[in-house]
């Protein structure tokens, strides 16, 4: 049986031409890319030609991008790197409590260490809609919601650049989905590779000329002293790969995309189940995320509805899958206002290029089927 796969806002299918060009350098390229001998030049000349090749394409400079092992390190570098930068004064950042655990929980462990953090508001969709006019040393915002898809505002943005303080885009749920054209002012962005079609275990951050931070790892000199430990020289070629694929069928996709969020929306309000969107009109279209109880007398458990769909063949979440197997309701879904009960009865769909109408017809009737038996079983 064919799976349907939507979940890729979680991981997405490595690109066969993504494995091409990793298994190319395994095999040939072993080098180590510090080894001033043929081997290790040739292994150089990979990272060098990879990390090119991601600055033309993303319209930047190379020196401006530091590879790192997932978008966890690159934004941990970030945060942690400009606080012990500015150490042993006290420093003050800017988020939201929606914000994905690699940037919450990292700025839990700062307040612990006496940051000063400010948490904006966001209104039920998880956007933010305001800030305030406290002077911080670093603003740090998703550009895409990974759980409900909402965008931060181009408006906001340019506020924040009127301010002159420091910015960090988590840019993990953007990249190769939604233009971010002018989001490339900012003085820090982070991505991942395994969201677009590279392996786990690689991500970058590019970093503006000027903008020092701390470094996270001591040791080698790598990355121009800002990330040392020898570089995945086959995952940075992979990640390469991959941005040039998904940018250059960028457009394409996303009116594919747009379809398939239309349809699925559609066709959830008609099922008459009492559902609830939860995701923008305007958001990101890749994902979608809807609560399909509100009623707590209902009793509908959503991960024995999550289990019933996997059963049939379809993948989705509960929320993300950083946090699902916690069984904790998801703090973004709290944040936007929903009750225990409403977030654990709560779906988030992820759409790709690769996702057709067939397959979500399927997902509508299978999900159908789940929620009525579910509704019967315990009236
Ligand atoms: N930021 C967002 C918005 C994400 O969706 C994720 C992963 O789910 C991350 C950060 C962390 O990325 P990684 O898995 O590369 O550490």
């Amino acid at each position: 049986m064919n799976r349907i796969y939507l979940d890729h806002a979680a991981t997405t299918p490595v690109h066969p031409k993504v494995t091409e060009a990793i298994v190319h350098v395994l095999n040939d390229c072993y080098g180590n890319p510090s080894s001033i001998h043929h081997d290790g030049r040739k292994a150089k000349v990979i990272i060098e030609e990879a990390r090119e090749k991601i600055a033309h394409l993303l319209g930047r400079e190379p020196a401006e991008v530091v590879f790192t092992s997932s978008a966890t390190e690159s934004i941990n570098t970030v945060l942690k790197g400009l606080f012990f930068k500015n150490y042993p004064n006290q420093s003050v950042f800017r988020s939201t409590s929606v914000e994905h655990h690699a940037t919450l929980h990292t700025l839990q462990y700062l307040e612990n260490k006496n940051c000063d953090v400010v948490y904006e508001p966001v209104n039920t969709f998880g956007e933010l809609a305001n800030i305030s006019n406290n002077n911080v040393d670093l603003n740090s915002f998703m550009l895409v919601n990974n759980e409900t898809g909402a965008v931060l505002s181009k408006d906001i943005f340019e506020k924040l650049l009127g301010r002159k303080e420091k910015i960090h885009i988590d840019a993990v749920q953007a990249l190769g989905k939604v233009p971010f054209n002018e989001f490339h002012q900012a003085d820090y962005l982070s991505f991942s590779g395994h969201k677009i079609g590279a392996p786990k275990g690689v991500g970058f951050l590019l970093v503006k000329s000027g903008s020092d931070f701390e470094e996270f790892f001591h040791g080698g000199a790598q990355e121009r002293n800002r990330r040392a430990g020898t570089e995945a020289v086959h995952h940075i070629a992979g990640l390469a790969s991959a941005i040039e694929i998904i940018l250059s069928e960028q457009a394409q996709h996303l009116s594919h995309v747009e379809q398939i969020n239309r349809f699925v929306r559609n066709g959830l309000l008609g099922l008459g189940h009492d559902i609830v969107i939860n995701s923008p009109n305007h958001g990101s279209p890749y994902i979608l995320n809807f609560t399909f109880s509100q009623d707590e007398d209902e009793k509908i458990d959503g991960e024995a509805v999550l289990m019933a769909l996997d059963g049939r063949g379809i993948s989705v979440s509960n929320g993300s899958a950083c946090s699902s197997g916690s069984f904790e309701p998801s703090h973004v879904l709290k944040a936007i206002g929903k009750s225990d009960y409403e977030a654990q009865a709560t779906l988030r769909l992820s759409f790709s290029s690769s996702t057709t109408i067939k397959e979500v017809e399927i997902f509508l009737d299978e999900f159908d089927l789940v929620l009525k038996r579910m509704k019967s079983i315990n009236f």
